[in-house]
């Protein structure tokens, strides 16, 4: 973060302004509208500051600004456009520790003038770190589009009622629910549908019901967060991971994915490391019980689909006996997210009519039982999870139970990530691929002829971009890209 966002309270402060064009005009105006008392100096002011001149707190001075005029102000601002007198400006304030803001000079400036939606009471300050001013009025357009002018009403109209739901429910955390179950409910539909006297009427209504023990009832979210790629989240993802109190969460999840998860929940990591077991299954279901019956929302947040080999069923069975309620919210499993970032379909007319997933990891204590018979049929991809950690040995019984050793692989490592990387090669060099370039996973293996159309997919091999964000698909036909 290159600085720190703030909102500054400037009611009965004072607050200067160098410049009489329309930059001065666009901060004494915004000055005054937080209640601000705003002394402006410039020789003249043009057409911009005719609507500020009769505001009983605006004050203009015809002469240059003194170091006696900087006693006592909040903030200062300079925007003459005339770079000598700007620096003058920035000058006097540093010196009298006033912190000062130089249109269009960063350098000079000790805090820089966001984008605003402004939806009073609902304000939204948009920076870029001074990166670029136009992208920031970019996503403020965007905003604005989204936010309704009403939800500054509705905002007024909850902080209207904060004190009297204090005195009702005692607990910080039942506050925040009710507040979702309102405002995600008929309170907002209504207000945002014009009917405000019928959403006031929903609100009493929730108010006089809000119920100690109903609110107390926690809940378990079982999240599918995709393989890595942030866009690949589902709207309903984003939703339970904004709500969550408290996140459980794996090795397999990047951290672009945890930071949006909401902020003030608690983090617990309950990662599980192949032949480390960090934190045993049970153990993990048991803390989900817990966790729930103290009442909180618990994100239960996985790799990939919950389903999809991520023992999401053990974790419901275990909430379920317990009478819990769960949410299970599906995921792009990495299967399909490596599929498409790496240019290789899964099934294809011409190559594969049917595909399996397997595992390549074995269950504690007990041997890999893979149906090799069903494998190693032609006309079909394989795809096999956690498939590194015995790559060799896998490969090996591939070709043992009479599958093709010239059959292409390939693996893709760290799938939709800025860092993936794909091998390609066959079922006999694969193992030996994967351990001189150094993949050391999450990797997906996978085994078919389907491998071979991602040269005709991928025609440059699909190097992964610097870029962050921008992955080997950069190079897929337009019609295929995946985002
Ligand atoms: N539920 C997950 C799979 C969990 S098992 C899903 O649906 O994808 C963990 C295995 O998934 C890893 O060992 C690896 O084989 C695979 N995997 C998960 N994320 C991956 C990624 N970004 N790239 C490649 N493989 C991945």
């Amino acid at each position: 973060m290159e600085q720190l966002p703030l909102f500054f309270q400037l009611k009965g402060k004072t607050v200067a302004v160098a410049g009489g064009g329309a930059p001065a005009a666009r901060r004494a105006e915004l000055a005054l509208r937080a209640g601000a008392r705003v002394s402006a100096f410039a020789p003249q002011l043009g057409d911009d500051f005719r609507a500020l001149v009769d505001d009983p707190h605006f004050v203009h001075e015809t002469r240059a600004p003194s170091a006696a005029d900087m006693a006592g102000l909040a903030l200062a601002f300079a925007a003459t456009g005339d770079r000598a007198t700007d620096e003058a400006m920035a000058a006097l304030a540093r010196e009298a520790r006033v912190p000062i803001n130089v249109a269009d000079t960063p350098e000079l400036c000790d805090f820089i003038m966001p984008a605003i939606v402004d939806r009073d009471p609902l304000v939204i300050a948009i920076s870029t770190g001074g990166a670029s001013p136009i992208f920031a009025r970019m996503i403020r357009a965007r905003l604005e589009s989204t936010i309704p002018a009403a939800y500054g009403r509705l905002v007024a109209l909850v902080g209207s009622y904060r004190e009297r739901l204090g005195q009702r429910l005692s607990d910080l955390s039942q506050r925040r629910r009710f507040w979702e179950r309102a405002l995600e409910g008929r309170v907002a539909d209504r207000f945002l549908a014009g009917r405000e006297d019928e959403a006031r009427v929903e609100l009493e209504r929730a108010l006089d019901a809000a119920d100690d023990t109903e609110l107390a009832q926690g809940e378990v979210y079982l999240v599918g967060a995709g393989p890595g790629d942030p866009d690949l989240l589902t709207f309903r993802a984003l939703r339970l991971m904004q709500r969550a109190d408290v996140v459980l969460y794996d090795r397999l999840l990047p951290p672009g994915i945890l930071n949006l998860v909401r902020r003030e929940a608690e983090h617990i990591y309950v990662g599980k490391e192949p032949d480390r077991h960090a934190v045993p299954q049970e153990e993990i279901s048991a803390k989900l019980v817990r966790l729930a019956k103290e009442g909180k929302r618990v994100l239960r947040l996985k790799g990939g689909d919950p389903f999809m080999f991520g023992r999401g069923g053990e974790e419901i069975e275990a909430l379920a006996a317990a009478g819990i309620p769960v949410q299970v919210v599906p995921g792009v499993t990495s299967a399909a997210g490596c599929s498409a970032y790496a240019g290789i379909p899964l099934t294809h007319r011409d190559h594969a009519q049917a595909c399996v997933f397997v595992t390549g990891h074995a269950r504690s204590g007990g041997g890999l039982s893979l149906g090799w018979e069903a494998l190693v049929q032609p006309h079909q991809t394989v795809v096999i999870f956690m498939g590194l950690g015995q790559l060799e040995s896998l490969m090996h019984q591939f070709v043992a139970h009479g599958g093709d050793p010239a059959l292409p692989a390939a693996i893709v490592e760290n799938g939709t990530r800025p860092n993936q990387r794909v091998v390609t090669g066959t079922v006999e060099t694969i193992a030996g691929a994967a351990a001189s370039e150094g993949i050391v996973g999450p990797a997906l293996v996978i085994l078919g002829t389907v491998v071979t159309l991602r040269e005709r997919l991928v025609p440059h091999g699909g190097p992964v971009s610097d870029e962050p964000g921008i992955f080997s698909n950069t190079h897929i036909p337009a019609t295929m890209t995946p985002v």
